[in-house]
C-alpha cells in the first residue's frame, strides 16, 4: 500500500508540476499579449424582454493566443488574477470599450465585466472616473458586472467602493446570480441595479417547473426589490415565451445575438420581434 500511495503522489505532482508550467507559460503570454496589443473585444447584445429593443452591450474579452487559438476567457482570466496581469488587462477593457461606446446611439448601455482584484486595487475608482472623461461617454451609459465572489472578500470595503461608483452615476450589476451561496444576503446589503440571472437557469427553464419555479421566485423578487432582472444564455424562442409570460426585465444569449462585432445595419432586426 506504501508503495502504491508513493507512486500515485508521484503522478500527482508530476500532474501539478505540468499544470504549473501551463499557468506559467499561459501568464507570459497574456503579458506579451498586453505589451503587442492583442487582445480584442467582442460585445453581445441586450434587450427588452417586453419591447424588443436593444438597452445595451456586454463586453466580452477575446484573445487569440498564438499558437493554440481561441483561448476562452474562462480559461485565462483566471491566470491572469493570479499572475497579476488581471489589472493592465482590465483598465485596457474599460478604456476600449468606453471609447467604443461613446459613439454609439444614446440610450445603449455598455457593461464592463469587473474582477474582483480589480475591485480591490486602491486607484480603481480614479481608473472609472479617468477612463470617463478621457472618453467621454456619460456615467449613466457605463455598467459594471461584478460576481458575489468578487466582493465576499473584503465586504466592507466592496461596499465602500461600489457606493462611490453609484454615486458617480455609474450602474452596477450582480452577474451569475443565483450561484453563490449567499445571493440573499448580498442583495440585501449592496445597492445593485440590475440582477443578472445565471445561465443555468436557463436550461431546464422550458422543461423542468423546478427550475421555471425558482425563475419565477427570482424575478418575484427583483420586482418586490423594484431591481431589473435581465436572464443570462437565452438560446430558445420558448426560453425567451417562459421569460415574458413571468415577467422578466432583459435577456441577453445566442437567440438574440452572439458576442462579436456589432454590425448596426442589423441592429433593427430583432429576435424578439423577428
Ligand atoms: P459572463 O460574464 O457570465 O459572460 C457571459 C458568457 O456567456 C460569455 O462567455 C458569453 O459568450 C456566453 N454566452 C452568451 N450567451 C450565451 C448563450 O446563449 N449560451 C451559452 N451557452 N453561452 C452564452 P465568454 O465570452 O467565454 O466569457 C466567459 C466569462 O469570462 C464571462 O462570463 C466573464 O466572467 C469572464 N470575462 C469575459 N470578459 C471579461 C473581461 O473583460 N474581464 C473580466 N474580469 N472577465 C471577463
Ligand atoms: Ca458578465
Ligand atoms: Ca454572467
Ligand atoms: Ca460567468
Amino acid at each position: 500500500a506504501k508503495a502504491e500511495f508513493d507512486r500515485r503522489i508521484c503522478y500527482y505532482e508530476r500532474d501539478m508540476d505540468e499544470q504549473a508550467r501551463e499557468r506559467r507559460d499561459m501568464a507570459r503570454d497574456l503579458w506579451t499579449a498586453l505589451e503587442q496589443n492583442a487582445f480584442y473585444l467582442a460585445y453581445q447584445v441586450q434587450k427588452s424582454v417586453s419591447t424588443g429593443e436593444t438597452t445595451g452591450y456586454e463586453v466580452l474579452l477575446r484573445w487569440n493566443r498564438p499558437g493554440h487559438g481561441e483561448v476562452s476567457p474562462s480559461d485565462f482570466i483566471p491566470v491572469a488574477e493570479e499572475c497579476g496581469a488581471i489589472n493592465a488587462i482590465g483598465v485596457w477593457v474599460l478604456k476600449m470599450a468606453c471609447l467604443d461606446a461613446a459613439s454609439w446611439p444614446e440610450p445603449y448601455k455598455i457593461a464592463v465585466n469587473v474582477s474582483g482584484l480589480q475591485l480591490a486595487q486602491v486607484d480603481f475608482i480614479e481608473t472609472v472616473r479617468s477612463t470617463l472623461f478621457m472618453s467621454g461617454l456619460a456615467p449613466h451609459r457605463l455598467e459594471l458586472e461584478v460576481t458575489e465572489t468578487s466582493i465576499i472578500s473584503d465586504k466592507q470595503r466592496a461596499l465602500h467602493i461600489l457606493r462611490q461608483i453609484k454615486a458617480m452615476g455609474v450602474s452596477i450589476a450582480i452577474d451569475d446570480f443565483g450561484t453563490g451561496y449567499s445571493s440573499l444576503e448580498t442583495l440585501r446589503s449592496f445597492p445593485f441595479d440590475k440582477i443578472k440571472l445565471d445561465r443555468s437557469f436557463m436550461r431546464e427553464v422550458e422543461s423542468n417547473e423546478q427550475s421555471k419555479a425558482i425563475v419565477r421566485a427570482i424575478l418575484t423578487l427583483g420586482r418586490s426589490l423594484s431591481v431589473p432582472v435581465l436572464a443570462e444564455g437565452v438560446e430558445t424562442r420558448a426560453q425567451l415565451d417562459v421569460l415574458r409570460k413571468e415577467g422578466c426585465t432583459e435577456a441577453q444569449g445566442f437567440l438574440l445575438g452572439r458576442p462579436g462585432a456589432i454590425d448596426w445595419d442589423d441592429r433593427l432586426e430583432s429576435g424578439l420581434t423577428g
